[in-house]
Protein backbone atom coordinates (compact mmCIF):
# COMPACT_ATOMS: atom_id res chain seq x y z
CA UNK A 1 0.00 0.00 0.00
CA UNK A 2 1.17 3.25 -0.88
CA UNK A 3 1.76 5.93 1.80
CA UNK A 4 -0.67 8.65 0.93
CA UNK A 5 -2.97 5.60 1.16
CA UNK A 6 -2.45 5.17 5.08
CA UNK A 7 -3.65 8.80 5.72
CA UNK A 8 -5.67 8.58 8.71
CA UNK A 9 -8.40 11.26 10.11
CA UNK A 10 -10.52 10.88 13.27
CA UNK A 11 -14.32 11.27 13.40
CA UNK A 12 -16.38 11.50 16.21
CA UNK A 13 -20.30 11.01 15.60
CA UNK A 14 -21.57 13.12 18.72
CA UNK A 15 -23.73 13.07 21.41
CA UNK A 16 -26.77 14.66 19.20
CA UNK A 17 -26.06 13.00 16.18
CA UNK A 18 -26.96 9.96 18.59
CA UNK A 19 -30.00 11.24 20.36
CA UNK A 20 -31.23 12.38 16.74
CA UNK A 21 -30.79 9.12 15.63
CA UNK A 22 -28.31 10.42 12.66
CA UNK A 23 -25.97 7.59 13.11
CA UNK A 24 -26.99 5.86 10.44
CA UNK A 25 -26.93 8.93 7.55
CA UNK A 26 -24.16 9.84 8.51
CA UNK A 27 -21.85 6.53 8.23
CA UNK A 28 -23.34 6.27 4.63
CA UNK A 29 -22.67 9.86 3.86
CA UNK A 30 -18.49 8.98 5.01
CA UNK A 31 -19.31 5.24 3.39
CA UNK A 32 -16.81 3.70 0.96
CA UNK A 33 -19.25 4.55 -1.72
CA UNK A 34 -19.13 7.76 -1.41
CA UNK A 35 -15.47 8.87 -0.40
CA UNK A 36 -13.75 5.63 -1.37
CA UNK A 37 -12.48 5.65 2.29
CA UNK A 38 -11.96 2.04 4.99
CA UNK A 39 -13.06 1.78 8.17
CA UNK A 40 -9.26 1.46 10.18
CA UNK A 41 -10.77 1.22 13.86
CA UNK A 42 -13.98 2.13 15.44
CA UNK A 43 -15.57 1.87 19.01
CA UNK A 44 -18.52 3.37 21.44
CA UNK A 45 -16.97 5.74 23.96
CA UNK A 46 -17.57 6.88 26.99
CA UNK A 47 -16.19 10.45 27.39
CA UNK A 48 -15.11 11.00 30.62
CA UNK A 49 -14.13 14.30 32.09
CA UNK A 50 -10.17 13.59 31.15
CA UNK A 51 -10.31 12.58 27.55
CA UNK A 52 -12.75 15.67 26.74
CA UNK A 53 -10.44 18.06 28.38
CA UNK A 54 -7.59 16.34 26.38
CA UNK A 55 -9.41 16.73 23.04
CA UNK A 56 -10.59 20.31 23.35
CA UNK A 57 -7.30 21.04 25.03
CA UNK A 58 -6.76 23.73 22.35
CA UNK A 59 -10.13 25.92 23.50
CA UNK A 60 -9.59 26.00 27.20
CA UNK A 61 -10.57 29.41 28.30
CA UNK A 62 -12.95 30.29 25.27
CA UNK A 63 -16.47 31.05 26.69
CA UNK A 64 -17.69 28.10 25.13
CA UNK A 65 -15.13 25.61 26.76
CA UNK A 66 -17.41 24.65 29.88
CA UNK A 67 -20.19 23.71 27.45
CA UNK A 68 -18.41 21.91 24.71
CA UNK A 69 -17.11 19.13 27.76
CA UNK A 70 -20.78 19.13 29.06
CA UNK A 71 -21.75 18.49 25.02
CA UNK A 72 -18.96 15.92 24.19
CA UNK A 73 -19.33 14.19 27.61
CA UNK A 74 -23.38 13.16 26.75
CA UNK A 75 -24.46 15.42 29.28
CA UNK A 76 -26.62 17.89 27.37
CA UNK A 77 -28.13 15.34 25.28
CA UNK A 78 -28.97 12.78 28.05
CA UNK A 79 -29.24 14.93 31.15
CA UNK A 80 -31.66 12.04 33.18
CA UNK A 81 -29.66 9.02 31.17
CA UNK A 82 -26.28 8.60 31.86
CA UNK A 83 -25.97 5.34 30.29
CA UNK A 84 -26.73 7.00 26.61
CA UNK A 85 -23.39 9.00 27.21
CA UNK A 86 -21.62 8.13 24.22
CA UNK A 87 -19.73 9.08 21.17
CA UNK A 88 -18.92 6.54 18.35
CA UNK A 89 -15.19 7.18 17.61
CA UNK A 90 -14.14 5.92 13.91
CA UNK A 91 -10.71 6.47 12.16
CA UNK A 92 -10.91 6.33 8.29
CA UNK A 93 -7.87 5.97 6.14
CA UNK A 94 -6.99 6.14 2.85
CA UNK A 95 -5.79 8.80 -0.11
CA UNK A 96 -7.13 12.65 1.15
CA UNK A 97 -9.18 11.41 4.20
CA UNK A 98 -8.88 14.44 5.90
CA UNK A 99 -9.77 16.97 3.19
CA UNK A 100 -12.62 14.49 1.81
CA UNK A 101 -14.31 13.78 5.35
CA UNK A 102 -14.42 17.61 6.22
CA UNK A 103 -15.54 18.40 2.92
CA UNK A 104 -18.59 16.40 3.55
CA UNK A 105 -18.97 16.95 7.24
CA UNK A 106 -18.89 20.91 6.10
CA UNK A 107 -18.66 24.25 8.10
CA UNK A 108 -18.10 24.21 11.82
CA UNK A 109 -21.16 26.71 12.74
CA UNK A 110 -24.50 24.68 11.47
CA UNK A 111 -25.93 27.95 10.32
CA UNK A 112 -22.80 28.53 8.13
CA UNK A 113 -23.00 25.43 7.11
CA UNK A 114 -26.90 25.67 5.80
CA UNK A 115 -25.50 29.11 3.99
CA UNK A 116 -22.19 27.52 1.79
CA UNK A 117 -22.55 24.25 2.13
CA UNK A 118 -26.29 23.00 2.26
CA UNK A 119 -26.16 19.14 2.55
CA UNK A 120 -23.11 18.98 4.48
CA UNK A 121 -24.04 16.82 7.77
CA UNK A 122 -23.39 19.74 9.71
CA UNK A 123 -26.16 21.38 8.11
CA UNK A 124 -28.29 19.42 10.02
CA UNK A 125 -27.00 20.84 13.31
CA UNK A 126 -28.27 23.21 15.62
CA UNK A 127 -27.13 26.62 17.15
CA UNK A 128 -27.84 26.93 20.83
CA UNK A 129 -27.08 29.89 23.24
CA UNK A 130 -24.90 29.61 25.89
CA UNK A 131 -25.46 31.51 29.30
CA UNK A 132 -23.52 32.71 32.43
CA UNK A 133 -24.55 31.27 35.86
CA UNK A 134 -26.54 34.73 35.57
CA UNK A 135 -28.91 33.27 33.01
CA UNK A 136 -26.98 35.89 30.87
CA UNK A 137 -26.86 34.74 27.09
CA UNK A 138 -22.89 35.40 26.40
CA UNK A 139 -22.53 33.75 22.84
CA UNK A 140 -23.56 30.56 21.21
CA UNK A 141 -22.87 26.68 21.22
CA UNK A 142 -22.67 24.61 17.96
CA UNK A 143 -24.13 21.23 18.29
CA UNK A 144 -22.33 20.05 14.89
CA UNK A 145 -22.96 16.23 15.12
CA UNK A 146 -19.67 15.39 14.00
CA UNK A 147 -15.85 15.81 14.82
CA UNK A 148 -13.25 15.62 11.99
CA UNK A 149 -9.74 15.79 12.19
CA UNK A 150 -8.51 18.99 10.77
CA UNK A 151 -4.91 18.63 9.53
CA UNK A 152 -2.65 15.56 9.47
CA UNK A 153 -0.49 16.53 12.80
CA UNK A 154 -4.46 16.86 14.55
CA UNK A 155 -5.30 13.68 13.00
CA UNK A 156 -2.22 11.60 14.70
CA UNK A 157 -2.41 13.43 18.30
CA UNK A 158 -6.06 12.82 18.21
CA UNK A 159 -6.15 9.38 17.10
CA UNK A 160 -3.31 8.51 19.22
CA UNK A 161 -5.34 10.37 21.81
CA UNK A 162 -8.55 8.21 21.31
CA UNK A 163 -7.16 4.71 20.26
CA UNK A 164 -4.33 2.07 21.05
CA UNK A 165 -2.46 0.76 18.19
CA UNK A 166 -3.89 -2.56 18.95
CA UNK A 167 -6.89 -0.99 18.18
CA UNK A 168 -6.39 -0.88 14.25
CA UNK A 169 -5.16 -3.93 12.60
CA UNK A 170 -1.45 -4.05 12.02
CA UNK A 171 -1.14 -3.96 8.49
CA UNK A 172 -3.05 -0.26 8.30
CA UNK A 173 -0.76 1.17 11.27
CA UNK A 174 1.27 4.37 10.27
CA UNK A 175 2.54 5.76 13.30
CA UNK A 176 5.57 3.95 14.99
CA UNK A 177 4.93 1.65 17.66
CA UNK A 178 7.06 -0.70 20.03
CA UNK A 179 6.24 -3.33 22.76
CA UNK A 180 7.44 -2.56 26.39
CA UNK A 181 9.23 -4.46 29.20
CA UNK A 182 7.43 -2.45 31.73
CA UNK A 183 4.77 -1.35 34.25
CA UNK A 184 3.38 2.22 34.18
CA UNK A 185 0.20 2.73 36.59
CA UNK A 186 -1.56 5.79 36.83
CA UNK A 187 -3.18 7.57 39.84
CA UNK A 188 -3.64 11.31 40.19
CA UNK A 189 -2.75 12.73 37.73
CA UNK A 190 0.78 10.92 38.07
CA UNK A 191 2.30 8.11 36.55
CA UNK A 192 4.20 5.56 38.24
CA UNK A 193 6.22 2.39 37.72
CA UNK A 194 5.32 0.49 40.73
CA UNK A 195 2.06 -0.03 42.10
CA UNK A 196 0.72 2.36 43.82
CA UNK A 197 -2.38 1.50 46.08
CA UNK A 198 -5.70 2.59 44.42
CA UNK A 199 -3.63 3.61 40.84
CA UNK A 200 -4.28 1.77 37.25
CA UNK A 201 -2.26 -0.71 35.40
CA UNK A 202 -2.14 1.85 31.98
CA UNK A 203 0.58 -1.11 30.04
CA UNK A 204 2.81 -3.83 31.02
CA UNK A 205 5.58 -6.12 29.58
CA UNK A 206 4.26 -7.15 26.03
CA UNK A 207 1.89 -4.54 25.66
CA UNK A 208 2.14 -2.65 22.46
CA UNK A 209 1.93 1.11 22.48
CA UNK A 210 2.85 4.35 20.36
CA UNK A 211 6.19 5.15 20.26
CA UNK A 212 5.42 8.80 21.09
CA UNK A 213 3.49 7.37 24.27
CA UNK A 214 6.18 5.71 25.61
CA UNK A 215 8.85 8.27 25.28
CA UNK A 216 6.65 10.62 27.00
CA UNK A 217 5.97 8.04 29.87
CA UNK A 218 9.50 7.05 30.34
CA UNK A 219 9.72 11.03 31.07
CA UNK A 220 6.91 11.89 33.01
CA UNK A 221 7.76 8.99 35.89
CA UNK A 222 10.30 10.73 36.53
CA UNK A 223 8.92 13.70 36.57
CA UNK A 224 10.67 15.60 33.47
CA UNK A 225 8.89 17.11 31.17
CA UNK A 226 7.56 15.50 27.74
CA UNK A 227 5.96 15.94 24.68
CA UNK A 228 2.32 15.76 25.75
CA UNK A 229 0.37 15.65 29.42
CA UNK A 230 -0.32 12.82 31.22
CA UNK A 231 -3.62 12.84 30.95
CA UNK A 232 -2.59 12.81 27.11
CA UNK A 233 -0.87 9.52 27.25
CA UNK A 234 -3.31 8.11 29.49
CA UNK A 235 -6.85 8.67 28.62
CA UNK A 236 -6.53 5.93 25.79
CA UNK A 237 -6.33 3.63 28.72
CA UNK A 238 -9.04 4.51 30.51
CA UNK A 239 -11.65 4.39 27.91
CA UNK A 240 -14.92 2.36 28.76
CA UNK A 241 -12.66 1.04 31.62
CA UNK A 242 -12.75 3.27 34.97
CA UNK A 243 -15.77 4.30 36.45
CA UNK A 244 -14.77 6.62 39.10
CA UNK A 245 -12.88 8.94 36.44
CA UNK A 246 -15.95 11.18 35.35
P1 LIG B 1 -14.39 19.79 15.52
O1 LIG B 1 -13.01 19.96 16.14
O2 LIG B 1 -15.46 19.46 16.54
O3 LIG B 1 -14.37 18.88 14.34
P2 LIG B 1 -14.00 22.19 14.04
O4 LIG B 1 -12.60 21.67 13.81
O5 LIG B 1 -14.81 22.53 12.84
O6 LIG B 1 -14.84 21.19 14.93
P3 LIG B 1 -12.99 23.78 16.20
O7 LIG B 1 -12.52 25.17 16.05
O8 LIG B 1 -11.98 22.70 16.41
O9 LIG B 1 -13.95 23.44 14.97
O10 LIG B 1 -14.02 23.77 17.42
C1 LIG B 1 -14.35 22.59 18.13
C2 LIG B 1 -15.80 22.67 18.56
O11 LIG B 1 -15.96 23.79 19.43
C3 LIG B 1 -16.76 22.90 17.41
O12 LIG B 1 -17.21 21.67 16.86
C4 LIG B 1 -17.89 23.65 18.08
O13 LIG B 1 -18.81 22.75 18.71
C5 LIG B 1 -17.19 24.46 19.16
N1 LIG B 1 -16.88 25.82 18.72
C6 LIG B 1 -15.83 26.21 17.97
N2 LIG B 1 -15.83 27.54 17.76
C7 LIG B 1 -16.90 28.01 18.41
C8 LIG B 1 -17.44 29.33 18.61
N3 LIG B 1 -16.87 30.42 18.09
N4 LIG B 1 -18.57 29.44 19.33
C9 LIG B 1 -19.16 28.35 19.86
N5 LIG B 1 -18.70 27.07 19.74
C10 LIG B 1 -17.58 26.90 19.02
MG1 LIG C 1 -11.29 20.96 15.37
Amino acid sequence: MQREDLEKTLVLIKPDALNNSLTGYILSQLSEFHTGLHFAATKIVFVNRILAEEHYAEHVGKFFYPSLLEYITGCLHYPNEPWKRRVIAIIYQGADAIKKIRGIVGPTNPHDARDQKPGSIRSLGSVIPVLDASGKVIGDRSDNLIHASANPEDAEREIKLWFMPTDIPPLMRNYPVETINEYYYFKNNTIYAEYEPGSICVCAPGDLLWKSDLEAMRLLVQGLQAHCSVNAVVAKYLINKEDNVK
